[in-house]
């Protein structure tokens, strides 16, 4: 899911513009996967981001993004994503794909260039 045990890949533009706009070190809210690939990190206790303002780790507990202006292109893309062949897809995972349009060529276009500057 997106705000929920996120996996949810950022640039370092993003990292750095998120530093900016909460005061937080890049290693406070971000870590680096095997590929070198920044992540949000989750709260220890909510299991979720750790921008989501939450107090419970049930997944359909409320929360709120805390740097809604600010999150990162996948957040706003979010649920759609790329399947394998690189085609935008809605991620069966997410729980409220019914309330999205399919996506569009021009969808996984942004997707792939995002994922370029990763
Ligand atoms: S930055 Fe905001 S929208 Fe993105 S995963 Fe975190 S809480 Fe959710």
């Amino acid at each position: 899911m997106c705000c929920r045990e996120t996996v949810m890949p950022i640039t370092a533009t993003e990292a750095s513009r998120l530093s900016r706009r909460t005061g937080l070190s890049e290693e406070q809210f971000c870590s680096k996967d095997d590929s070198g690939i920044r992540r949000l990190l989750n709260n220890q206790d909510t299991k979720a981001c750790v921008f989501l303002a939450t107090s419970s780790d049930l997944p359909t507990a409320p929360g709120i993004c805390t740097v809604y202006d600010a999150r990162p292109l996948g957040c706003r893309t979010y649920p759609v994503i790329l399947d394998e062949q690189d085609m935008a897809i809605l991620d069966d995972l997410c729980p409220n794909t019914s309330e999205f349009d399919e996506p569009t060529e021009d969808d996984a276009l942004r997707l792939l260039n995002f994922e370029s500057k990763l």
